[in-house]
């Protein structure tokens, strides 16, 4: 079995990868073992070292990674070069770990009470196509980074920066074992993990339904489960608010990535009052986003993914949808989509499901309580953007919205210095932030008796 990558701007193909099968699985799980072994014997200096090394190894190859992405996933060049050099801090970031688990002590009577953070055994990761090696680094880094092995599956569609990843890490001096890119099928290797007694943690990025199949899978070793699902999340626009900035900003917030974004405010929430203002500055803003050649360094939005996720965003412009206006993007080869501007009723299916392409729902708002009611009326809760001047409206709705990942007057989402993660059927747990090395423990409890 194997899987032929096709370049989505082009609509040539790339190369052929190889599908490991339940056996290969197995085989590398078994490596994992003995070298987690090692690796949670080496002093915490020495993984510090090596980790840090990953990164430098990372970072002389910033520019290849960023155009095996933009040749696989038709991500701008300047966004995958940001992509790569992401994957490079985050590393960075967490070789800082080893030597900070720090764990307890406790006044008991009679002794002393202190706690160890151990590494869990061997960590599955299995990733999405969206963001490949951006998303395998949240978990590696950490997981690596506690004493842990890891097997990392790629998404099918997106498989080559991961493969380079790993690649690189033996190259950087990770033992042979250690981190291992495990291409193929989720139902095959991705199910492996789940089902492996071997594999004692798994983190998942992706849709919804395989996540709560995957939580339902671990729950029969009690194996512990990080997700990272779907959202639908609300960029809400205040009267009070600086209408030019929060309008220029807004195609950024659901059409970077071409809206292949788990964090993408799809649903824009307008206070009626400024809504037809608003909307003549939005329009300006979308015909100005620049969609194009992926390789060209001024281009902002490259083509969706491949040609069936193309289809599958197709599938929710129905005819029945109002469109209110929509940007540019090349004809010809390539999984080409225009920015696309609805204006749905409320509960419209292009209103409350999650499309992941670039498509944005418009819904006027009154007030507001009407605009919390709005934004928490979904099941899914990641991220959301408030825009108003009123100091005291950002702290309430802030606090009111509930999701995982709120900016007021701007759109940012992930820092690997803070925790991101989803509220609702968004995910559970938290990944990135200062204690996700410890989420990749399980905390042990010792008693010394003095007497
Ligand atoms: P997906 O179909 O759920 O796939 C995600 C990963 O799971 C892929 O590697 C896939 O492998 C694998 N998989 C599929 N079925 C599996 C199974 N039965 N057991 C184990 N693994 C399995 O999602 P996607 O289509 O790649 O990504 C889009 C979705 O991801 C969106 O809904 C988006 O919201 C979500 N997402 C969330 C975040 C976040 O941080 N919250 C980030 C990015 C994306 P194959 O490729 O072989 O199918
Ligand atoms: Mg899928």
């Amino acid at each position: 079995m194997s899987y032929t990558v096709i370049n989505p701007a082009t609509g040539e193909t790339v190369t052929e990868v190889a599908h490991l099968d339940a056996a290969d699985t197995d085989a590398a799980v078994a490596a994992a073992v003995t070298a987690q072994r090692a690796w949670a014997a080496v002093a915490p200096a020495d993984r510090a070292r090596v980790l840090r090394r990953f990164a430098d190894a990372v970072d002389a190859d910033v520019e290849h990674l960023a155009r095996l992405e933009t040749t696989n996933s038709g991500h701008p060049i300047t966004q995958s070069r940001w992509e790569a050099g992401h994957v490079r801090d985050v590393l960075e970031y967490y070789s800082g770990a080893p030597e900070r688990l720090i764990g307890q002590q406790i006044p008991v009577a009679g002794g002393m009470n202190v706690t160890f953070h151990e590494p869990l055994g061997v960590v599955g990761v299995i990733t999405p196509w969206n963001f490949p090696m951006t998303i395998a680094s949240w978990g590696f880094a950490p997981a690596l980074a506690a004493g842990n092995a890891v097997v990392l599956k790629p998404a099918e569609w997106t498989p080559l920066t991961s493969i380079r990843l790993g690649e690189l890490a033996l190259e950087a001096g990770l033992p042979e074992g250690l981190f291992q890119v495990l291409p193929g099928r989720g139902s095959v290797v991705g199910e492996r993990f789940v089902s492996h007694p071997d594999v004692r943690k798994l983190v998942f990025t992706g849709s919804t339904a395989v996540g709560k199949r995957i939580m339902a899978g671990c729950a029969d070793q009690v194996k512990r489960v990080t997700l990272e699902l779907g959202g639908k999340s609300a960029n809400i626009v205040f009267a009070d608010a600086d209408i030019e900035r929060a309008a220029a900003t807004a195609p950024y917030s659901v059409f970077d990535n071409a809206g292949q974004d788990c964090c993408a405010r799809s649903r824009l929430l307008v206070q009626r009052s400024v809504y037809d203002r608003f909307m003549a500055h939005f329009e300006t803003a979308v015909q100005g986003v620049r969609v194009g050649d992926p390789l060209d360094e001024t281009t902002e939005v490259g083509p969706l993914v491949t040609e069936a996720h193309r289809a599958s965003v197709a599938s929710f412009l129905t005819d029945d949808v109002p469109v209110a206006f929509r940007g540019s993007a090349p004809d010809g080869p390539g999984s080409w989509f225009a920015p696309t501007v609805v204006t749905p009723e409320r509960g419209a299916r292009v209103a409350t499901e999650e499309i992941f392409g670039p498509v944005v729902a418009v819904l006027p708002f009154e007030d507001e309580a009407d605009a919390i009611a709005l934004a928490n009326d979904t099941e899914f809760g990641l991220s959301g953007s408030i825009w108003t001047r009123d100091l005291g409206r950002g702290i309430r709705v802030a606090r009111g919205v509930a999701g995982g990942n709120l900016s007021v007057n701007s759109h940012s989402s992930v820092r690997y210095t803070t925790p991101f993660g989803g509220f609702k059927q968004s995910g559970l747990g938290r990944e990135l932030g200062p204690d996700a090395a410890t989420h990749f423990t399980d905390t042990k409890n010792v008693f010394f008796a003095s007497e």
